[in-house]
C-alpha cells in the first residue's frame, strides 16, 4: 500500500470518527508499512499511539479492510524523528501538533487520559453523587442541570470524572464537539487570542462546542479580563442548552477574588462535592489497581494485608495512594521480593511519614464532646457532673495515647488543669476500661473516628 493511497483511505475515517477526531488523531498517523496482515503507523508519542489503538483502532482496520487490504492487525509505534522523552503522565502531554489553518476548526482541548474512563473509577460513598450526576451527563440528551459543578480536595477524581464523560459522550457520538480544558488552558488560549488579534476566532470556537468542560476554574479567579471572558463563554453556551462541566478545588461560593455574578452563575446548576476517601473506596481502588498490576508484573506475591494496610495509613489522596502502590511493586520486582508489611514499611517509610495525621487535643476534645453529645465549653469548664466529667477523662486519655503531648501541656489545653488531674484522669480511664465493657466499644470507636 502506497501513502497515495493510505491518504485516501484516511480520508474515508473522517465519516467513521468526526471532523475534529479526524484531524488530532488519524491525520499525523504516518503509514510505515503493511506486511502479513498488520499495518503499522508511526505516531508522535506512546499515549497517542495507545489512544488510537484503543479508541480507533478498530475503525481503521475496517477501512483498510474496505479498501481491499487485508488487515488483520493495526500497530503504533513511535516515529524516530520525534521520540519523546519517556512520559508518566500522559495527560500533561501538549496537543500533537497541527497545521494553523486548521486551528479554528480543531477543539484546543488537551488529549484525554485513556485510563480516566468510568469502569476505572471505583464508586463508594464519598463520590457516590458526584459519580452519578457526571453519569447522567454522560448520557447526553437534554440538558438538566446547567453547569454541573464539581468540587472537591485534591486527587478526589475530579478530573477523572471529567474524562470519562468526555470519553463517553465522544464514544456515542463521534461528531459531538465536546471541550475539555483546565482553566488555566482557557486562560492561555484567551491571552494568545488577544495577542494576535484573534479573539473573534477565540469567541467563535467556545460558542460553537456542544460541551464545554473547564477543569479547576478556581485559577481564574483574580485574572479579571480571563474571568469576564469566561462568563460571556459561559453565558453564550447556557443560552444555547449547551452541557457545561466545570470543577474547582472548593464551592463556588467559597472561591475568592471570583466576581460575584459568575458565583452565581456557578451554583445555578447542580453543585456536587467529593468527599474525602473513606478506608472502603480505599481499599476499593487499591484492589482495582492491583488487578492491573498483577498482569504487568507476573509472578510477584502480594502477601495479605499489605492493601489493607495502606488503605489504613494513606489517607491524603487518591494519586499519592496510586504512587505508593506503583512504587511498591516496582520496587519489589527490582528486588525480587514478595511485597509484605515488612517491605511496605521500608520502602514507602516517607509516604507514610507524611501521611501520619497529627491529630490535635482540640479535635480530641471536639470528637469526644460530639460524641457524648455535651458542649465543648463543658469539656475545658469546671463542671463535676458524672455525665461530663467522665467523657472529659476519656478525652484526657485519648489525648495521651494518640498525641505526642506531655501531662503538663495537655493540662493546659484542658482549661489549666494541674498534669497531676490530667494523669488521674488517664489512669481512672484505663482501670474502667478493663471492667466496662460499654466504655471499651466507646475507645474503639472514637479511636476509629479519630485516625480515619
Ligand atoms: P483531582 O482532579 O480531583 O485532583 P484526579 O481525577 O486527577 O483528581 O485523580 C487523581 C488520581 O486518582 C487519578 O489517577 C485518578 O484516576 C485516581 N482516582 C481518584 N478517584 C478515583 C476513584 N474513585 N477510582 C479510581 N481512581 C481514582
Ligand atoms: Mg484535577
Amino acid at each position: 500500500m502506497t501513502n497515495e493511497s493510505w491518504g485516501q483511505v484516511r480520508e474515508g475515517l473522517i465519516k467513521r470518527v468526526g471532523k475534529n477526531n479526524y484531524v488530532t488523531w488519524i491525520e499525523p498517523l504516518r503509514l510505515a508499512g503493511l506486511k502479513n496482515g498488520v499495518a503499522r503507523f508511526e505516531v508522535p508519542t506512546t499515549f497517542f499511539g495507545d489512544w488510537v489503538l484503543r479508541n480507533f483502532g478498530d475503525q481503521i482496520r475496517l477501512q483498510l479492510t474496505q479498501s481491499g487490504e487485508s488487515v488483520d492487525r493495526v500497530e503504533f509505534a513511535v516515529g524516530n524523528g520525534n521520540q519523546p522523552a519517556p512520559e508518566t503522565r500522559p495527560a500533561a502531554k501538549p496537543a500533537p501538533q497541527r497545521a494553523r489553518a486548521e486551528l479554528t476548526d480543531v477543539l484546543p482541548g488537551g488529549p484525554l487520559d485513556s485510563r480516566f474512563t468510568f469502569d476505572s473509577f471505583v464508586v463508594g460513598k464519598p463520590n457516590e453523587l458526584a459519580h452519578a450526576a457526571a453519569r447522567r451527563v454522560a448520557e447526553g440528551g437534554p440538558v438538566t442541570f446547567n453547569p454541573l459543578f464539581l468540587y472537591g480536595g485534591v486527587g478526589l477524581g475530579k478530573t477523572h470524572l471529567m474524562h470519562a464523560i468526555a470519553h463517553e459522550l465522544q464514544a456515542k457520538s463521534g461528531d459531538l464537539r465536546v471541550l475539555y480544558l483546565s482553566a488555566e488552558q482557557f486562560m492561555y488560549r484567551f491571552v494568545q487570542a488577544l495577542r494576535e488579534r484573534q479573539v473573534m476566532d477565540f469567541k467563535e470556537l467556545f460558542r460553537s462546542v456542544d460541551v464545554l468542560m473547564v477543569d479547576d476554574v478556581q485559577f481564574i479567579a483574580g485574572k479579571d479580563s480571563t474571568q469576564e471572558e469566561f462568563f460571556h463563554t459561559f453565558n453564550a453556551l447556557v443560552d444555547q442548552n449547551k452541557q457545561i462541566v466545570i470543577s474547582a478545588d472548593r464551592a463556588p461560593g467559597e472561591i475568592k477574588d471570583l466576581e460575584e455574578r459568575i458565583k452565581s452563575r456557578l451554583q445555578c446548576g447542580l453543585v456536587v462535592d467529593l468527599h474525602p476517601t473513606d478506608y472502603e473506596l480505599r481499599l476499593g481502588i487499591l484492589q482495582q489497581k492491583v488487578d492491573y498490576y498483577r498482569q504487568q508484573y507476573q509472578g510477584l506475591v502480594l502477601a495479605d494485608g499489605v492493601l489493607e494496610f495502606l488503605a489504613h495509613r494513606i489517607t491524603t489522596n487518591v494519586r499519592v495512594l496510586e504512587g505508593a502502590l506503583t512504587r511498591l511493586f516496582a520496587f519489589a520486582s527490582l528486588v525480587g521480593r514478595e511485597i509484605t508489611l515488612d517491605l511496605a514499611q521500608d520502602c514507602l517509610a516517607d509516604i507514610l511519614r507524611a501521611s501520619d495525621r497529627k491529630l490535635t487535643i482540640e479535635e480530641i476534645q471536639r470528637r469526644v464532646a460530639d460524641y457524648y453529645n455535651i458542649r465543648l465549653s463543658d469539656m475545658i469548664g469546671p463542671k463535676r457532673l458524672r455525665n461530663i466529667a467522665r467523657p472529659r477523662q476519656v478525652a484526657m486519655f485519648l489525648s495521651k495515647q494518640l498525641t505526642t503531648r506531655s501531662l503538663p501541656e495537655i493540662g493546659r489545653r484542658f482549661g489549666g488543669r494541674d498534669h497531676t488531674t490530667i494523669m488521674h484522669g488517664v489512669r481512672k480511664i484505663e482501670e474502667l476500661k478493663s471492667t466496662e465493657s460499654q466504655l471499651a466499644d466507646d475507645l474503639l470507636l472514637l479511636r476509629r473516628l479519630l485516625q480515619g
